[in-house]
């Protein structure tokens, strides 16, 4: 379970987030929705260990993981997917095995592992295929399946689909449902698109000006909004 209190973060004078408060339960699809510049990317990242909070804390299992001697295990525990893929000029097998290498897995552990993820991502048979000859939304899932093969606990992902077009959009939404539902992965996924966190999300945050003015299911959020600003962000009013 990721709890995180009162979490703060200033870049200068720019207070970006302002006393975030969250739970997220083990084994739901939670997304952060929000503007543009209203501090979901930056949430993420100190979730994810490549911001300090200015105050606060983000807990996992009760360990404050900023606080934390073995930051590195804690690490691995988690995936991250950005909004523009990262790819290597390597064999989408490579691509996917570079997670497991550095572990120290055996070859044969290896391979079976990547099949698994190439077949759950649907490019098993372009396994040797050069990654950066792929199309946007298969760059993804290669991403996807990369961070997803090491086993996370959490899978955390920005924007996943920002820059794809509504097909590969919605192959990656069946991705993430899926591995929601057949791993149990916790993710945590941020959108600008509030549809996006309708289709998804078990529970959504819709933050403003770094902080959450609201949060519930999409249900709660579209037909109860319980500020002028968040009634404003999911369209009831102008
Ligand atoms: P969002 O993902 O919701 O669009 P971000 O978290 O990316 O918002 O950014 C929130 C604010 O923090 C923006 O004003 C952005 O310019 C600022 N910001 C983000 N990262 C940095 C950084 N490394 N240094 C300075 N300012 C930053
Ligand atoms: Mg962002």
């Amino acid at each position: 379970m990721i709890e995180i209190t009162e979490l703060s973060k200033r870049f200068g004078a720019n207070e970006v987030l302002r006393g975030v408060d969250l739970t997220v339960r083990d084994g739901e699809i939670f997304a952060v929705i929000g503007p543009s510049g209203s501090g979901k990317s930056t949430l993420l990242r100190i979730v994810n260990l490549l911001e300090t909070p200015s105050s606060g804390c983000v807990r996992i299992d009760g360990t404050d993981i900023h606080a934390a001697d073995r930051q590195i295990s804690i690490r691995r525990g988690m995936g991250m997917v950005f909004q523009k893929p990262v790819v290597f000029s390597t064999t989408v097998f490579e691509n996917v095995a570079a997670g497991l290498r550095i572990r120290g897995m055996s070859e044969a552990a290896i391979r079976s592992r990547v099949k698994e993820a190439l077949e759950l991502i649907g490019l098993a048979d372009r396994a040797e295929q050069n990654a950066r000859t792929l199309s946007g939304g298969e760059m993804q899932r290669v991403a996807v399946a990369r961070a997803l093969v090491t086993d996370p606990v959490l899978l955390l992902m920005d924007e996943p689909t920002a820059n794809l077009d509504p097909i590969a959009t919605e192959n990656i939404e069946d991705l993430i449902r899926r591995i929601n539902r057949d791993y149990g992965t916790t993710l945590i996924l941020t959108t600008h698109d509030l549809l996006q966190g309708q289709r998804l999300a078990h529970r959504m945050g819709v933050m403003i000006e770094g902080g959450f003015a609201q949060v519930g299911t999409p249900r709660e959020i579209f037909s109860e909004p319980n500020t002028r600003s968040v009634a404003r962000f999911v369209g009831m009013e102008n």
